[in-house]
Formats: structure tokens, sequence, C-alpha cells
């Protein structure tokens, strides 16, 4: 058995890049910028109109100018409507471009509009106001977004500014999540009175969605026979197996054998922790990770977020940041395990985030999770906590 920081930086050690692909923009929710996105043009392309209402010369207020006759109405689209004189002014809507002999636009609310005739209901002007300027945001052939970004809507939007509807992205590794146990019925089963339906490996998938990986499930047998021919198939298509039970101390355990007969080295085995003391990590020399979760769902359920996540995030270069809440009651674990207790993290009035234990049945109680959105990580050299002390927790839901 080995401390959690141990199994940390032993998955650390296998941090992988997977190379690069192109996808559709409108595909890339959740994956990772491997080339930054360049302008094609100025943003904006060009000293765009912010406000409806008119342009004028500002040199024709500053005169004592208050009155203007409108040339003409220029909507956004259309090539500039140009004035001659300084008592002219264009009627002209937001994102116009704005005419090279004008430099100050006013809006409606300040302003009455009479015909062909605009009167200002304003004494103070700001030269070159409610214009915003060609490349003042960014300039033509700078990176708008670079690479590494995790992409969002807001980078979707920067993709579709500049017509770039293929993104390089980080390639994702392929995944097979590997249920196990005969006690374990299909969903739309009806279990018996002593089965259960197995729910680890649509947990599991669904953690990984959010990152555009979309998993294979494959429920097995306790039978090392099946179980090993079905790893045999995984090693040579995958580069992930994400396993759930089968790998602590009963009879019908047989995962950590079976790896061992196939060549999958044993990297650690057991992790001196609660929920997830039995989890199992190895590699073949294929390069094929192999994570082996304790079984009981919220020891898997914690074991990817503790684990999986972390190695994903890292080998696919997302910055992802460490969060650190206060305890709102004592608390007191004495087993010399690294607990990983249910809270539910929220930021107070003070702006702080703190985080409330809610005890649920322990490391079978799934209905637990729905209450909480984090575990927190007690170290285990202690038994006691204070009210006050500040932790990490790994949230598992958005927590603000
Ligand atoms: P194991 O790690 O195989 O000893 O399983 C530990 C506990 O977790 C047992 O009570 C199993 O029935 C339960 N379990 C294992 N896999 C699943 C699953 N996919 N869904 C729900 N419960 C499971
Ligand atoms: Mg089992």
């Amino acid at each position: 058995m080995i401390p959690v920081h141990e199994a940390e930086e032993i998955i650390a050690q296998s941090v992988k890049n997977y190379g690069i692909e192109t996808v559709h923009f409108e595909q890339a929710s959740g994956r990772v910028l491997a080339e930054g996105i360049c302008c094609d043009r100025d943003f904006p392309p060009f000293n765009r109109v912010s406000m409806d209402g008119i342009a004028i010369r500002y040199e024709a207020f500053e005169a004592g100018l208050r009155k203007f006759t409108v040339k003409g109405t220029q909507p956004a689209g259309d090539a500039p409507i140009e004035i001659t004189d300084n008592s002219e002014c264009v009627e002209i809507m937001t994102g116009a471009a704005l005419p090279g002999s004008v430099d100050t636009v006013i809006r409606y609310e300040d302003l009455i509009i009479d015909g062909s005739n605009a009167t200002l209901l304003i004494n103070t002007l700001k030269k070159g106001q409610s214009i915003h300027y060609k490349g003042q945001d960014k300039k033509q052939g700078s990176i708008a977004v670079p690479a590494g970004t995790l992409i969002g809507p807001a980078v979707i939007s920067v993709a579709a500014t500049v017509g770039q509807t293929q993104l390089l992205v980080k390639k994702l590794p392929r995944v097979a999540i590997l249920s196990t146990g005969d006690e374990l019925v299909d969903i739309h089963e009806i279990p018996s009175a002593y089965e259960i339906r197995r729910s680890n490996g649509y947990t599991i998938k669904q953690v990984l969605k959010p990152y555009g990986i979309d998993a294979t499930l494959t429920h097995l047998p306790d039978k090392p026979e099946v179980i090993e021919s079905q790893i045999t198939n995984c090693l040579a298509n995958f580069d992930i197996l994400l396993l759930s039970g089968g790998v602590s101390m009963g009879k019908y355990d047989h995962l950590p054998a079976i790896f061992e007969k196939l060549g999958i080295k044993q990297r650690f085995h057991k992790v001196q922790q609660r929920p997830g003391k039995p989890f199992w990590f190895g590699g073949h020399e294929n390069g094929t990770l192999v994570f082996a979760f304790p079984g009981n769902p919220v020891s898997a359920f914690l074991c990817m977020h503790r684990y999986f996540i972390p190695w994903l995030e890292a080998s696919l270069g997302i910055k992802s940041h460490k969060l650190y809440a206060s305890l709102t009651e004592d608390i007191t674990f004495a087993p010399p395990l690294q607990y990983f207790m249910q809270v539910r993290a929220e930021v107070n009035e003070q702006g702080k985030l703190i985080a409330t234990p809610v005890h649920g049945n322990g490391s079978g109680d799934l209905a637990n999770l729905i209450e909480t959105n984090s575990f927190m990580e007690l170290p285990a050299e202690r038994n006691h906590f204070l009210k006050g002390e500040v932790f990490r927790v790994w949230p598992f839901k958005n927590i603000l």
C-alpha cells in the first residue's frame, strides 16, 4: 500500500501526448486547441459605430453647431455615406463602418430628428465617442486564441468570426470502460433479490463526456477466461482501460492476476485512502495504461476524479486549478488513511469557499453523491480536523 501522493506521482509519470487532429469547430467543445486561432482581419475590421444615432465632425460641434442636415441613412453593412460640409451629418446604425468624413457619433437619446434635421440635446461631447476603432481589440495576423486553450462557446465564437471551421486540437486517448461483477445485471433487466443493476460504467462514461471522449462500455463476468480474452482484445485497440470491480481481496477479484499474465505491469496496488483503497494501476509495454478502480460506486467515482481526470488533463495540456475550502465543523477520522470526505462546497457571504460534510453510508452509498458536490481530502497523518481549517477539495459538479 502506498500513500496518495505517491500514487499521484506514479500516475503523473505516465502522462502522455496523444498527438493532434483536425475537428469541425462545432464539434470542438471540450477539446484543447493545438494551434492558435489567428485573426484573418483586424478586430474590429473597420471603425465600427457602436450606437444608433448620427455621425458628425467634432470640429462643427466645437464651433457651436447644434443642428445638422441629415445627408443620408447608413445601415450596418452598407458603404459609408460621406458628408461634404460641417453642417451635415449621417444618420448611422450600430455596426456600420464610420465614414472617413466624420469622427464622432451621437446616440439617438441625445438628439431629436425632425425630417432631414437633427438637433442635439447635449452641450458636451467627447471627440471620437461611440466608435470601436479598427484593430482596437486585435490586429490582423495576431493570435486571438492561443494553443492550449480549452474550447468552449467563446472560442467557437472567435473561430466563427475568423471563418475557421476546422480546428487543430489535441487528440484524445481511446478509452475502453470495462465493468466487472457477476452480481450486476444490465440496466434494462429486473435484478433478482441478490443482484443489482450496474452503474459504474455509465458514470465513468459521463465523467469523460465533457472532454469529448466517447468511451466504449463493456461488462465482464467474473470468469477469468472471458476477462482475459476481452482485455487482450482491448490492449490491441485502446490507449486506456478503465476498469471497475475485481481488484480487492475477494475470491472472485481476478483482475490483478490476469493483468500480470497479460504483461500489464503493476505500478501500484492499494492506496492508503478511503474510499478506493484497492485501486490498481499499471501499464503494458505497448503503451496502454490500466486504471482498475474498486467496484464500490463512490470508490470508483472518487478515483476517477482524483486520479484519472488529473492524468487526462495533464496529458491534454489542460491547466487545472487547485481548490481549497474551509471546514464548517470538526471532524474525526481515526483510520490511518487519507480520507476523501463528501462535502457540499459553496461560497459564503464573505466570498470564502466553505465545505460542509454530508455523511453518507460509505463507499456503497451512491445516493449521497447527489447531496454533495466535492470530496475534501483530509491527510492520513491526522485524525482530528478542526472547524475553520483549510483542505483541498475535488469538485465533481460545478460549485460556483
Ligand atoms: P468489487 O470491487 O468487485 O468487490 O465490488 C465492490 C462492490 O461494488 C460490490 O458490492 C459490487 O456489487 C459493487 N459494484 C461493482 N461494480 C459495480 C457497478 N458497475 N455498479 C454498481 N455497483 C457495483
Ligand atoms: Mg466484483
